[in-house]
Formats: structure tokens, sequence, C-alpha cells
């Protein structure tokens, strides 16, 4: 499955906790980041990463992009609620196209934990169908 991660600047800490807590998992799977989250995460877990733009210089729009073409399978969102975001716009857009494709999405860790849990459960499978379809 391929699976985004992108933390804003306060919840990077989280981020890394997160995916060092499930490296077994995230290391099955192909694994996408906006700029900074990816190289903190790389850095921190060996986890391998597929690296776009810093978030407000475009990262999000090219997660959205995949989301567009249904090539993304889940959406770890650490969101900063607190702190206005100069690329407000981008961050509802991915939001919004998530919810267009029905990407799984989780926006804080609590939500997160149950992703992990229902993939590594096997519980998204159904996505592989999604791309089987999409072949035809
Ligand atoms: P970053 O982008 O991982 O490059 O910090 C995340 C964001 O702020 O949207």
């Amino acid at each position: 499955m391929k699976i985004a991660l992108i933390a804003h600047d306060k919840k990077k800490k989280d981020i890394v906790q997160f995916t060092t807590a499930y490296k077994p998992i995230l290391e099955k799977h192909e694994l996408f980041a906006t700029g900074t989250t990816g190289k903190k995460i790389m850095e921190a877990t060996g986890l391998n990463v597929h690296r776009f733009q810093s978030g407000p210089y475009g990262g999000d729009q090219q997660i959205g992009a995949l989301i567009a073409n249904n090539e993304m399978d889940m959406v770890i969102f650490f969101r900063d609620p607190l702190t206005a975001q100069p690329h407000e716009p981008d961050i509802s857009a991915l939001i919004r196209l998530s919810d267009v494709y029905e990407i799984p999405l989780a926006t804080n860790m609590a939500t997160g934990e149950l992703l992990m849990h229902a993939l590594d459960r096997g519980e998204l499978n159904w996505r592989q169908f999604v791309h089987g379809k999409k072949d035809d």
C-alpha cells in the first residue's frame, strides 16, 4: 500500500514517535512524505521514504495529485490545529481529495493508531480492488 505521512512543525516529534513505534508495520509498505517530515522520519527510523517538496512549497499538492489518480491508499496527516499555516488552501484541498476518493485519512495520532492496526490486520486490503478496477 502507498501511505502518505505529513506533520506540521509542532507535530513533527509526534510523527517521529509514531513512525518509530509502527516501523514494523510501515516498513512493509511504500512510504511518501512532505519534505521535512520525510527527512525527520528517515533520520530517526531508517525507513525508506519518498520525499516530495516541503508542504508550504507544494508537497501537499503533490500528494494530492497522487490521491487524484487514486494512487494513494492512506494519509496520516498530523495537523496543528492551533497554528495558522501559510498553505491552508493546500491542506484543505488534500483533505477534500481524500474525501472525494474515500482514502483513509488520520488527522491526529489517535486515529493514526487505529489505521495502523487496521492496516496490519489487512482491513484495508479492499484498496487492492480499487487498483484492480482502475486498470480495467
Ligand atoms: P514539511 O511540510 O513536512 O515539509 O514540513 C508539512 C507541512 O507543513 O504541510
